[in-house]
């Protein structure tokens, strides 16, 4: 993922965000080599659900929109939130591309974490946050869990420093619903900032 830190004054929350899926990406490598987990190669079951059970908030959303932004395709992203699949969901997998996710490198919070991160069952036992598939996969390795119990990285406690960075854009929506307001934040400031820096060239 690639965002110019030009845009770090022009959106505040946009270093921590940058800053804290660096963090994800490290901690998520850790789970996956410490359990030697992997998703099979082409598979995106997860992304084949309804909006709503794929949330992120327009913080999340802030470094994939301004990478739209910046090559000017975000109209064409925004025409597919209609429908009930995340927009950014492709069901044929292309080359250049891992998964179904047509904008992987700067997928939201939520797309990071599935799979890699931990939760605490309500009997206090600690599971997985994954589909059948990686459950299977951690599952022959439950002595691992039991031996790393309390360093895994739990996902309420990641999802929790990401609300934090904005109190206000840190509300999560359907993941259409949020790429909508995300796009509509990165929008108006990137219009109102080139208006900003005209009226200053006039003047
Ligand atoms: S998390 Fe599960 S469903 Fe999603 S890509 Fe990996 S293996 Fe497939
Ligand atoms: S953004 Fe990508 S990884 Fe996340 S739900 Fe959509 S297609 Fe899946």
């Amino acid at each position: 993922m690639y965002i110019s830190q030009n845009y770090y004054s022009l959106f505040p929350q946009l270093q921590k965000i940058v800053r804290l899926y660096q963090e994800v990406e490290e901690i998520t490598s850790n789970v996956k080599n410490l359990f030697s987990a992997k998703c099979p190669e082409g598979c995106g079951q997860c992304c084949n659900t309804a909006c709503n059970n794929i949330e992120a908030s327009i913080v999340e959303m802030l470094p994939l929109c301004i990478h739209l932004y910046e090559q000017n395709t975000y109209l064409m992203w925004l025409d597919k939130t209609n429908q009930n699949l995340c927009p950014f969901y492709e069901t044929e997998r292309t080359n250049h591309r891992i998964g179904c996710c047509a904008v992987y490198e700067y997928r939201p919070l939520v797309c990071r974490l599935f799979g890699f991160t931990f939760m605490t069952h309500k009997f206090g036992a600690i599971v997985p946050v994954a589909c059948t598939t990686l459950q299977k996969q951690y599952s022959a390795k439950k002595e691992i869990i039991a031996m790393y119990s309390s360093n895994l990285p739990h996902i309420s406690s990641i999802s929790m420093q990401s609300m934090m960075i904005d109190s206000v854009r840190g509300n999560r929506y359907p993941i259409n619903e949020a790429f909508q307001k995300a796009i509509e934040y990165v929008v108006l400031k990137m219009r109102f900032s080139n208006y900003d820096e005209d009226l200053n060239n006039i003047a």
